[in-house]
């Protein structure tokens, strides 16, 4: 892809140049290699640096090692755990302050995408990008609905504890729709600083690149 393109163009630059025979030091083990045999790469001050073969080989070797056979029941529990902290975290600074942090939400997408990926047995991967977004957003859905709870407990002619009214609509259904209306009364502030927990949940178990 674009990386590709970017490698070749660089290799022809150097062709051209006339680098081919050159004797480098191969970045990361320090070996002489020929221009010409080694992987150029671009440093982020513009510099051009190479990379032998055999490194090349066990870094691919290692990214694949990254993603391979993630222990989903693991990533899900950890996950889970972690979510559940972070809701009671989120819960009660929100009921406290009566108001929502975005830096918090970065936290808790931090926590939860680590979490999932320790769990994965030190991985990463798409799957657990998903895992760690999907968690996040239901530990943010979940604990605000037991904030509008409390806030309808705390009403003294409504004669029901928080745990009592979240039973209550279990039984009849009627979580679905405070579901929903705990997402519409988000509005667009709140789902933004959501979405910051989402993204970096999604971004924790982000395959490394090189
Ligand atoms: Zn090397």
């Amino acid at each position: 892809m674009g990386e590709e393109e970017k490698l070749e163009q660089q290799e022809e630059k150097i062709v051209m140049g006339g680098k081919a025979d050159q004797i480098v030091n191969c970045q990361r083990c320090g070996k002489e290699i020929k221009v010409q045999d080694g992987h150029s790469f671009e440093t982020e001050d513009g510099k051009e640096v190479y990379v032998c073969n055999d490194c090349i080989a066990q870094i691919n070797q290692a990214l694949e090692e990254e993603t391979k056979n993630p222990n989903i029941f693991g990533a899900l529990l950890l996950g889970l755990i972690a979510g559940i902290v972070c809701g009671l975290v989120w819960y009660f600074v929100v009921t406290m302050s009566n108001t929502e942090y975005a830096i918090l939400t970065i936290l808790m997408g931090w926590f939860i995408g680590s979490a999932v990926c320790k769990g994965a047995g030190n991985k990463k991967g798409m799957r657990l990008q998903i895992i760690a977004a999907l968690l996040t957003a239901i530990t943010l859905v979940l604990s605000e609905l037991f904030i509008g709870l409390n806030f309808i407990a705390s009403d003294p002619e409504v004669n029901m504890t928080i745990s009592q009214l979240f039973l209550g609509s279990i039984f009849t259904g009627d979580i679905f729709n405070q579901l929903w209306e705990v997402i519409k009364n988000a509005g667009p502030i709140g789902l933004l600083i959501w979405g910051f927990g989402l993204f970096w949940a999604y971004s924790i178990p982000r395959p490394t690149k090189i």
